[in-house]
């Protein structure tokens, strides 16, 4: 099953993807959040109700999936060994050792954009925007404490995300994750949301391409944590609710660890694809996110 959350008229509605059409589930029967919280079998019994308005995909808007927080989008760091390595030497005084754990951290949600929307870059904000193409999933299931054999049991779908950063945020306040990926309207995610059964997760290739050129490229089981694992240990003692979003990392291929590093500019167009999954197209430009703040730039000082 693929769920999508579309623009029609104007109104968010909720629909079943299917090839190149999209069938609209009754406009009563809540988002994504509230269906995802009912369940599969509930979301297939209104799916083969009557009457129901199928659109051609290319007729309407495909929004995030998900539009509704309870709270932040639950993320992770440095699940490809590659990538934590790739950082090495990069972190400004900020070395770690390797984890032997998960390391988590959230984002605002306020950073949830569509999966074609623009990506708004202000030079004033950052001079370090940076990619992450990650693979995201949904909670479909209270959950606490489960065993990594229960965890997949807990997962509605995956998506994509691509976890747009800014690396001197993040090294400015403290060596910390949240303050450098929170920006506003800087986290594509979607296009759809896909069933674990449409999926052989561990084989699916996660890639981002920078202008048409491939600058991430990765197997899902090249993941230092896998999901299950990541699902275990965050909800240790912490309830996950349905609606909540993972993101589970990126792999190796970022701007800022690349010689010479490479940051993004308005302009850009960045892919971010994988098996299964579709992919979301986003177009950085520019934009004025400061305002009248009496801060300096973070850009060089003049
Ligand atoms: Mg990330």
């Amino acid at each position: 099953m693929r769920l999508a959350t579309v623009n029609v008229s104007g109104v968010a509605r909720v629909g079943l993807v299917d090839g190149d059409s999209v069938r609209l589930l009754p406009a009563d029967a809540g988002d994504m959040v509230t269906l995802i919280a009912h369940g599969r079998a509930e979301i297939e019994h209104l799916a083969a109700g009557p009457g129901l308005e199928v659109l051609p995909l290319t007729s309407v808007a495909v929004m995030a999936p998900i539009q509704r927080f309870r709270r932040d989008v639950l993320c992770t760091g440095w699940n490809y060994w590659d990538h934590f390595e790739e950082g090495r030497g990069r972190r400004e005084g900020q070395e770690v050792d390797k984890p032997t754990a998960p390391t988590f951290f959230t984002k605002g949600p306020n950073t949830v954009i569509g999966p074609h929307d623009e990506i708004g870059l202000d030079p004033y904000i950052s001079v370090k925007w940076d990619y992450e193409a990650e693979l995201a999933l949904v909670i479909g299931k209270r959950c606490r404490s489960v065993s990594k054999a229960e965890a997949p049991d807990c997962v509605f779908g995956y998506f994509l995300a691509n976890d747009v950063s800014q690396r001197d945020l993040q090294r400015r306040h403290g060596g910390q994750w949240l303050k450098g990926k929170s920006i506003d309207r800087t986290m594509p995610i979607g296009p759809w949301i896909v069933t674990p059964d449409e999926l052989d997760v561990p084989e699916i290739r996660l890639e981002l391409a920078l202008n048409g050129k491939v600058m991430q490229s990765a197997l899902i089981k090249q993941m230092a944590f896998p999901v299950a694992e990541l699902i275990a240990e965050l909800s240790f003692g912490m309830t996950l609710e349905p609606g909540d979003v993972l993101i589970t990392g990126t792999p190796a291929g970022v701007g800022n660890a690349r010689d010479p590093q490479v940051f993004l500019k308005p302009g850009d167009e960045m892919e971010v694809s994988a098996t299964g999954l579709g992919a979301l197209r986003n177009r950085v430009v520019a934009a004025n996110l400061h305002g009248t703040t009496d801060l300096p730039s973070m850009g060089p000082r003049a």
